[in-house]
Parts: structure tokens; sequence; C-alpha cells
């Protein structure tokens, strides 16, 4: 069977770093398988769901570098819960409830005075037609509960313990007692879905063999597995991974924005640094810059994922990108830096000379800028160095120049003025470049030229 996977996020917000290890690490699992990764949007709240949301789901998604097979949308496919419905309620597995939140509430609290586990006692199920009825001529609509399989044959009343068991692929053996859990809300009394019943229909239908996720869903998955079973399927595989949080232990939400995948790429983090922070913290694995997806996979161990929560220094993303353009080639940075007005039979060059010295690609606009009209606040030298400069430039060698004229040049200045170390270099660069420190000279030289050099001779 095809290993297929699927994303499913609701689009009701931008997704974060967080969301993009879910997102990736099913991609990497279905990379490493050879299998299918579906992007499913789970927008049955049709109130807070956007079109433009799933749009820039999808953007981010892509400037990752995840290429999803198919692209499905809940919002689209009711007629298939509807159907569901009728199956579960045909086989008394889904039943009407008519309790308000304040009722149940009180319940809850009275089994908890009763030392009893503060789970749905099933009362609905001993409604007659008329009390039916009677609710509904009052206005009030059903709710509808999935009955959990946990209890002795016959008798719904007589919960046992009930065990449900998985080999998560990532936090090895889960077991969930079904008899700790209340009859999950499938439909709601306005007749909308909750997230349950829909996800396990499109799993089964879309040929879902792996579910990967948060572990937030980790007793969901109990649930799931019996509505698996309900509907006639067998359960998938499930991976439930670590949550990222922030250094103070806070959780992310796609409402606060600030490690928006978006927000990221503006500040010019690299995709492949964040799928390598978002993959590799919280594993047993370095957290490095990994510089390809296909590298990624192959360092991609979802059963190394701790099971407490990974904490994450958003600074960590900036030394990853630093790492990631130190060996970026130029084809890779090309159409980027044509958009920042970097072209032309230089530009190659010119980012083999600056990339180690920048955080972002865009940081490298300023040091074109500083090649072709010179220093950005020209330096006022003391009388001592301007004289020294003025006969170091005086002694620049003739075109061609390469990557060894540098050298060349400072020997000879050397000979002439006596000068070395710092105080050679230091008014030379400053001269040059109006800043003290930078790419390697040797490196900028030839792209300044003698003629652009010679400008610069204070
Ligand atoms: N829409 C759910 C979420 O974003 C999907 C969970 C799942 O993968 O099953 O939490």
């Amino acid at each position: 069977m095809t290993v297929t996977v699927r994303f499913a996020p609701s689009p009701t917000g931008n997704i974060h770093i967080g969301n993009a290890r879910t997102a990736l690490f099913n991609w990497l699992f279905a990379l490493k398988h050879k299998g299918r990764f579906i992007q499913r949007f789970d927008d049955t709240d049709v109130a807070r769901s956007k079109q433009e949301y799933a749009n820039a789901i999808l953007y981010d998604l892509h400037w990752l570098g995840i290429y999803p097979d198919a692209t499905e949308y809940q919002s689209r496919r009711f007629e298939h819960y509807d159907d569901a419905v009728e199956r579960l309620k045909a086989a008394g597995l889904l039943y009407p409830c008519y309790e308000t939140p304040e009722e149940l509430e009180l319940r809850r609290k009275v089994r908890l005075s009763r030392k009893l586990p503060p789970v749905y006692g099933r009362e609905a199920l001993a409604l007659t037609s008329a009390e039916m009825a009677a609710f509904e001529a009052e206005g009030r609509k059903a709710h509808w509960r999935f009955l959990l399989p946990n209890y002795e044959e016959g008798d719904p009343e007589k919960t046992v313990r009930t065990e449900i068991s998985w080999t998560d692929l990532v936090r090895g053996e889960e077991t969930v007692d079904l008899a700790s859990l209340s009859d999950p809300v499938l439909v709601r009394e306005d007749g909308t879905y909750l997230y349950t019943l829909p996800s396990v229909v499109d799993d089964i239908e879309m040929g879902i063999t792996h579910v990967i996720r948060g572990d937030d869903h980790v007793t969901n998955t109990g649930v799931q597995i019996a509505l698996f079973r309900a509907l006639g399927a067998e359960p998938p595989r499930f991976g439930h991974h670590n949550l990222l949080t922030t250094t103070t232990g806070e959780g992310l939400s796609k409402r606060t924005g600030a490690l928006s995948i978006g927000s990221l790429r503006e500040q010019g983090i690299e995709p492949m640094a964040v799928a390598s922070l978002a993959v590799l913290i919280g594993t047993s694995e370095n957290t490095s810059a990994v510089a390809s997806m296909a590298e990624l996979a192959e360092r991609f161990e979802p059963e190394t994922a701790s099971k407490s929560a990974a904490k994450f220094d958003p600074a960590d993303l900036t030394t990853l990108n630093r790492t990631l353009l130190q060996h970026m080639p130029f084809a890779e940075a090309r159409d980027r830096l044509a958009v920042l007005g970097v072209t032309g039979d230089k530009a190659e060059a010119f980012w083999l000379a600056v990339r180690g010295n920048i955080d972002t690609v865009a940081d490298a606009l300023p040091w074109w800028r500083v090649l072709r009209d010179g220093p950005a606040t020209p330096i006022e030298f003391s009388d001592e160095d301007r004289d020294f400069l003025r006969a170091a430039f005086d002694l620049l060698p003739e075109e061609p120049w390469d990557g060894t004229t540098w050298k060349t040049w400072t020997r000879a200045v050397f000979q002439e003025t006596k000068r070395k170390g710092k105080v050679l270099y230091m008014p030379l660069r400053l001269a040059l470049t109006g800043l003290a420190s930078g790419p390697e000279l040797a490196e900028l030289l030839p792209l300044l030229g003698r003629e652009g050099t010679l400008a610069r001779r204070p």
C-alpha cells in the first residue's frame, strides 16, 4: 500500500513554525517512503475558515519545499460526513442529546463530588421519544454523541476499562482507556460537525496510512480508532510529535503571528533554516543547518523526538541562516539577488565574496552599494593615515586583477611604509568600504577593479 499522509490545518490563520513541524514530519515521512502527501483543509467551521488563509498556507508550504500531491477541502465534502452520520445512527452508535452546557456542568460537579470520573453519564440514552419530542417542542435541538465501545456487552450504563493501544511512530506504545472519556459530540445542535468525524471519514476515504500530528491529539486517537472501527475501517498508523514552545515555555498560536512562516520569510530567514529547526529541534539529532530537503529526510528520525515539549529560541534561526548562506551556491541565490538589483557579470563573484558575512540575502545589498557607489559615509582620516593611504594607493598593481592581487599589493605597501597588521589593513578597509569589518578584501578588490579602487583614494 502506498504510504499516504496528510497535513490538516484549519485555515483560520497563518501557519507558524510549530505547524510547519507537523507539515514537515509528514512531508519527510512521505519522501522517505516514496509516499503521497495530501494537503487537507479542515474547514468545517465555515465561519472562521477563510480561503485566503488556505491560499497563504499553500504558499507557505511551497516556500518551505512541500509540494502536495492533492489538496482537499472538508467544506466540499459534507455529503460524505452526512452519509457516515446515517450509518452510525443506523447502527445505534450516534445518539441525540439535549443537555445545555449549564446542565452538563452541573452533572459534572455532582459526579466529581461523588468521586465518579467527570465524564458524560449517557443520561440521554434513556430519553423516551415523548421526552425528546418535548425538548424539540421547547425549541431545543439535539447534538449527537458517539457511543464509545467501553461498556459491558449490551449495557452502556456499565462502563468497563477498555484499552485502545497503538504503537506510535514517535512515542512507542500508547494506551488510552476509553472508559476515562466522555462519548464525544460529533455533530453540534446547529448541525455543524466537530473535527472528529470528518477527519476519520477523510482518513478512510483518502486512504491515509499514517496520521502524523502534534501530541495534543494523543487522547483523540483513542476515540478515533474506535470511530474507524465503527465505520468498518482499519485504523491507520499514528505518530504524535512533541509540540514546539518558546524558550519561556509558551505555546505557539496561529493568532500571535510572530513566528508565522510569512513573518520569518519577510525577515529573510531561509526555508531550509526554518525546516532544519522545525524538524530537528526536540529530537536527539543536533539542530544544524541542513541544506536540502533530501538531506533532511535522511536525518529525519521521528522516533527520536522527545516526549516533552521542544523549546526553541528564534535567535537560532539567524544562526542557521548564516550557516546556510555561507555555503549557498550562486545559482540558488541568483534570482533573489536579481530582485535586489544585484545582476551582471560581477554578480557571482560578488555573491561568493559576501555570502559569508550576511545574516540574510537582503544584507548583500548594502555591500553591493558600497562596491558600486563607495562607502555610505566616507571616513575622516587623520593626516598620518591619509598620507599612508595615498602612498598605498599609488602602489596599486596593474590589471588584470584576481584573488592574489590583495596580497601582492599589501606586500608592496608593507615594504614601502613598514606598516603591518591592523595599522596597515584597517585604513585600507575603511577607505575601500567605509566599514571596520566585512567580506575578505582579497575578494572585494577584483570586484572594485583598479579604477574603482583608485576612486576611493583619499
Ligand atoms: N485540524 C486538526 C488540527 O489542526 C487536524 C489534526 C489531525 O491531524 O488529525 O489540529
